[in-house]
């Protein structure tokens, strides 16, 4: 008999963002992540503006991208000084 210990999937996985400090809940965040979605994704474009650097034209339009987390983030109760001092290659000055 074996049983699945997968339990935080079924709610009440509320905890605090790692980054932003806001109470917040798993929801397509990667498995162990503890940041919330707005984090996440800014982990990813993070990572991608690292990989690319800032100037590459396939990201686009990115600091837009960027400005909205933020703007979500912070509206939910995160905070916004954290949030940029994590995510160095977005407001790593020059964007
Ligand atoms: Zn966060």
């Amino acid at each position: 008999m074996s049983r699945k210990q997968h339990f935080q999937r079924n709610g009440g996985g509320v905890f605090r963002c790692e980054v932003c400090d806001r109470s917040t809940r798993r929801v397509d965040q990667g498995h162990d992540s503890r940041l919330c979605p707005q984090c996440w994704d800014l982990a990813g474009l993070d990572n991608t503006v690292n990989d690319n650097g800032p100037t590459e034209p396939s990201l686009g339009d990115w600091t837009t991208y960027r400005d909205a987390l933020l703007a979500d983030a912070v509206a939910k109760g995160g905070n916004a000084e954290q949030i940029k001092k994590e995510f160095t290659y977005l407001w790593g000055g020059g964007a």
